[in-house]
């Protein structure tokens, strides 16, 4: 066992603190990972703070990781010492479903093993996350940073930027295409950045114009304010893809107007509260309400080669891991532009 510095919530209403987990011994077809940098996702205060229900504690969060390969077991063929990698929401999955083979592993119809908050392969060890200083994962749930990149503003591409990118490549974004991105957040400034790059006509629709200069610098064409009820006006019947980050319940019949014939909703904001919805919104148009989860590892690995090839990386705040309780104070109040990323070094002190 590898003895690992970390931080848990030891339960729902615990603050996050400095704790000792153990690692497993890489096994043949496993990579050790040093830990250098770990976004902060609102995916991980939701988990740590059980807004989603069956939280188990006690938790390490963090699935954003980036650090470099420091061991690799005997079996290994990808990897070498050395190399800059990255984990993401994901460590394994069955391998053997139809969303397996296809390289949706995020959809496993079993339940993929997720990097925390979830269980190992064996299916009794509990998973701990990368708000810690090494990790063990199977090589084939491992994906290069391209070497452009810098470490810590790549982390964050891990989950915020694979569950943007999945869904503008599934609704086909691109030239001729108009999207807009609800929420100027981790989640949403990633997809401004990747859907201008992959030449869409890109609008954030944002509470307030607060962040409107900073997303015109990220590619978008177009910035709105949700609060002023012009802007529904203004935009009536406008885009084919409507991306919905937020982290709370907002009105989805409201940005239904706002798609053409055909367009799609889709939610990514993952609120714990039902919200309800219209028949007409939906049939006037013959209009679709869509989710999506982050990507498969294939697909992970391809964001990261586009964002490579594009200079795509995140806006970050760097944060020491001391601080990481006031940084998810900061995220749950959209203050932060645009995603924390946790300096693993600060644990390793
Ligand atoms: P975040 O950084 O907190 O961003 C959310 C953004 O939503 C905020 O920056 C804010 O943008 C907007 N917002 C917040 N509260 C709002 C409210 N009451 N009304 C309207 N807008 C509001 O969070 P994130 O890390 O990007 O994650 C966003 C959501 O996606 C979370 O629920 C997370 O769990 C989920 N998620 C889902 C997946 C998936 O696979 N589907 C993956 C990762 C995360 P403005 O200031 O611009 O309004
Ligand atoms: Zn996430
Ligand atoms: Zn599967």
């Amino acid at each position: 066992m590898i003895e690992t510095r970390a931080y848990a919530a030891a339960s729902a209403n615990a603050p996050l603190a400095p704790t000792q987990i153990q690692r497993r011994d890489p096994g043949a077809h496993d990579v050790l990972i040093d830990i250098q940098f770990c976004g902060i996702c609102h995916s991980d205060i939701h988990q740590v703070r059980d807004e989603w229900g069956g939280s188990m504690f006690p938790m390490v969060p963090g699935h954003e990781i980036a650090g470099v390969v420091s061991r690799v077991g005997a079996k290994v063929t990808r990897y070498k010492v050395g190399d800059s990698v990255g984990v993401g929401c994901l460590v394994d999955s069955c391998r053997t479903c139809k969303s397996c083979k296809e390289g949706l592993e995020q959809y496993c119809e079993t339940g993929a093993n997720f990097t925390y908050n979830s269980f190992e392969k064996d299916g009794k060890t509990p998973t701990q996350g990368g708000y810690s200083t090494q990790v063990v994962v199977n090589e084939d749930f491992v994906v290069r940073i391209p070497d452009n990149l810098p470490l810590d503003k790549a982390a964050p591409l891990m989950c915020a930027g694979v569950t943007l990118y999945s869904p503008l490549r599934h609704w086909n974004a691109g030239p001729g295409k108009k999207v807009a991105i609800v929420g100027l957040g981790g989640l949403g400034h990633m997809g401004v950045k990747i859907a201008h790059a992959m030449g869409a006509e890109v609008t954030v629709l944002s509470q307030s114009l607060r962040k409107k200069q900073d997303g015109m610098k990220m590619g978008a064409d177009r910035f709105y304010a949700t609060s002023d009820p012009a802007t529904f006006e203004a935009l009536d019947s406008c885009f084919d893809l409507i991306i919905n980050t937020v982290s709370e319940g907002i009105d989805w019949n409201q940005y239904l107007g706002l798609l053409k014939r055909d367009g799609a909703f889709v939610v990514v904001g993952a609120p714990d509260k039902p919200i309800p919805v219209g028949a007409f919104p939906l049939i006037g148009g013959r209009k679709s309400i869509a989710g999506s989860a982050i990507g498969g590892i294939a697909e992970t690995q391809e964001m990261l080669d586009f964002c490579g090839k594009h200079g795509i990386a995140c806006d970050i705040e760097l944060t020491p891991i001391q601080k990481v309780n006031e940084a998810y104070e900061r995220v749950v109040k959209s203050d932060v532009r645009y995603r924390f990323v946790i300096d693993i070094a600060s644990l390793k002190k």
